[in-house]
């Protein structure tokens, strides 16, 4: 197709995509796990889980979708193309929430994939290439870890292997309660992880405060932050709290404390390279009132969307445990580089986010990088990907209170509609 007939269809789509519909279909989605306090409890492949994915499975069904599900219990729907022998343009999110989570976290970007079907079915747009809206497993990762395990698996599929012994905090495994959601879609046919896909895009809300405080009502993510975790253990001598006088102390927590302002101010000096320091978990040894304690041990997240700065940060640290004596041993047990969305991917979101604010009478989208991880990350290892996101306000996600003002949500599907719809009429 043609670059003017592919841009056309394009905001045809943007334009036939219907509020009422949308807002409609997201409180309805939020029935599955809805609370009194207006949030949402819809952890992974429980009974409420499954209840949600049949009501997709059929709302999917009523607008002409071919319906899959892969060995992680991803669930695919699939608009078919004029050529179904080309990769799918994919887009989705997750449908699983944490333990008190909101309405919009990952359930907004599935229902908007299916609201740009529907929009795409009004406006009578056959697209060249098909279109699947994915919404994956365990993206929370909050019942059992590690989280993003269905687009992880998908990218990487032996990955799962090593997911299938997490339990839930009732000894559930993994395992079982994928066999269980599998067994409850007899009548959905099971595809093939690490497919090949032409690109993905992924809408979600900022969960966090940039955008509102900007008053702008579209960011085009251009990329999410490197993170690397550490356990930092500080070795010392237990001993008694009343009779050990200050000088002969082998105290482990005095040294902790101190290594951790250490790293505080290393990250106070880079703030405008925005790093971001957490020392999440602590344990003490033996954590005793009036013994002093005799190891600590403490976890450091680090995050930058900058590697090199994490690789400065990363040499203080090593630096700081060199010169202990072994008093202080460390080991990096987690790391992630930092993603970058495609320029051709962030060019055509500017675009088609561009289109729909203007036609709102709305500010021009920012870019914004992501703090949080997203399925996206991982989709972005597989195929040219990119996210979009809405304002969350006052910045609260994890949380019954998390929104977003209507308006903006339209907005953030209208930019999706545009972006897919360009991207299926793509010529390989
Ligand atoms: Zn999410």
């Amino acid at each position: 197709m043609n670059q003017q007939l592919s841009s056309s269809a394009a905001a045809l789509a943007q334009d036939s995509v219907n509020n009422k519909r949308l807002q409609a279909f997201i409180a309805s989605l939020a029935t599955f796990g809805g609370r009194a306090d207006g949030g949402v409890s819809r952890e992974t492949l429980t009974d409420i889980d499954l209840a949600s994915r049949r009501y997709l499975i059929d709302q999917a069904r009523a607008l002409g979708c071919e319906v899959m599900v892969d060995d992680c219990a991803n669930l695919f729907f699939r608009r078919p193309g004029q050529r179904n022998d080309l990769p799918a343009v994919l887009t989705g999110s997750h449908g699983d929430t944490q333990p008190v989570g909101g309405k919009l976290d990952g359930a907004y970007g599935v229902v908007a994939g299916l609201e740009v079907i529907a929009a795409l079915n009004d406006a009578g747009i056959n697209t060249l290439r098909p279109i699947e809206v994915v919404a994956w497993t365990n993206e929370e990762g909050s019942r059992f870890g590690p989280g993003a395990m269905g687009s992880s698996a998908f990218v990487d599929p032996s990955c799962l292997t090593g997911y299938l012994d997490a339990v839930d905090q009732n000894k559930v495994r993994f395992s079982e309660a994928l066999q269980a959601a599998l067994d409850s879609t007899p009548d959905v046919p099971r595809c093939a992880m690490q497919r090949p896909m032409s690109a993905c895009v992924e809408l979600h809300i900022e969960q966090g405060p940039v955008l509102e405080r900007a008053g702008i009502p579209l960011g085009v993510v251009t990329g999410i932050q490197a993170v690397r975790w550490f356990s930092v253990t500080c070795h010392g001598s237990m001993a008694h709290a009343g009779t050990t006088p200050m000088d002969e102390r082998r105290d482990a927590m005095a040294a902790a404390v101190a290594l951790a302002q250490k790293l505080y101010d290393f990250a106070a000096a880079e703030t405008a390279n925005q790093l971001r320091l957490t020392l999440g978990r602590w344990q003490v040894t033996p954590n005793s009132v009036n013994t002093i304690p005799g190891r600590v041990d403490f976890t450091v997240d680090m995050r930058c969307l900058t590697d090199s700065v994490l690789d400065r940060f990363e040499a203080f640290l090593r630096g700081l445990a060199a010169e202990s004596n072994n008093s202080v041993s460390l080991e990096r047990f987690f790391q992630r580089a930092p993603t970058h969305f495609p320029r051709p991917m962030l060019d055509l979101i500017q675009i088609a986010a561009e289109r729909a604010c203007t036609h709102a009478g709305l500010p021009a989208p920012m870019t914004i990088t992501s703090g949080a991880f997203h399925d996206a990350m991982y989709l972005a290892d597989h195929c040219p990907t990119a996210m979009i996101f809405v304002p969350s306000i006052k910045g609260i996600s994890h949380n019954a209170a998390e929104a977003t003002d209507p308006r903006d949500l339209l907005l953030g599907v209208q930019a999706l509609a545009y972006t897919v719809t360009d991207l299926a009429n793509q010529e390989p």
